[in-house]
């Protein structure tokens, strides 16, 4: 396992070659257990790196939504902000290390919007959707048909209402 685990350690999924979809695919194949909603702690955890939550007890002052240290090898995220959105921001922590970036910086919202004009940011939100809602098992959700509106896929998949109509839209299916 040490060996396996040293292994891991030294190779992020990465960088270069792999679109962020492709980079999200190799971390679920790795260590998603194929429960929803996919256990991004879990898997940051898994790859062996350090998971930090910020802005609580004396930590109230903490301004980000979160972090990605690469020196330290740390993903943080803000405890104070509401659960989807904390599972967005591990997501995409973990996209910044998975796609090979340098530090990232620390991101505030406007790193989150679908239209983030820096190209990194926007990786690592295509990152962290193709990681929270897999493709496949978005579809096979969907076709399965017991899932009436886009708001009980958002709940099955632990995001939040816009991020699951984004994930539809650019899948090119309907509800
Ligand atoms: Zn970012």
């Amino acid at each position: 396992m040490e060996l396996q685990s040293a292994y891991r350690q030294a190779s992020p999924p990465c960088a270069i070659s792999h679109s962020p979809a492709q980079a999200a695919q190799i971390l679920l194949t790795r260590h998603w257990d194929k429960r929803f909603p996919v256990n991004v702690a879990a898997i940051i955890a898994a790859e062996g790196l350090n998971l930090v939550c910020r802005g609580i007890l004396n930590d109230e002052g903490y301004g980000f939504s979160g972090y990605y240290n690469r020196a330290a090898r740390t993903v943080e995220y803000n405890g104070n902000e509401a659960h989807v959105r904390q599972r967005f921001t591990m997501a995409h922590e973990l996209g910044h290390y998975a796609l090979g970036h340098s530090d990232a910086p620390r991101d505030t919202a406007s790193s989150f919007v679908s239209d983030s004009t820096k190209p990194q940011e926007r990786a690592a939100n295509q990152f962290a959707a193709a990681l929270l809602m897999p493709a496949a098992a978005v579809k096979v959700v969907i076709q399965a048909g017991t899932v009436k509106t886009s708001d009980e896929l958002a709940r099955i998949f632990g995001v939040s209402k816009v991020a699951m109509a984004y994930r539809v839209q650019n899948l090119g299916i309907a509800v």
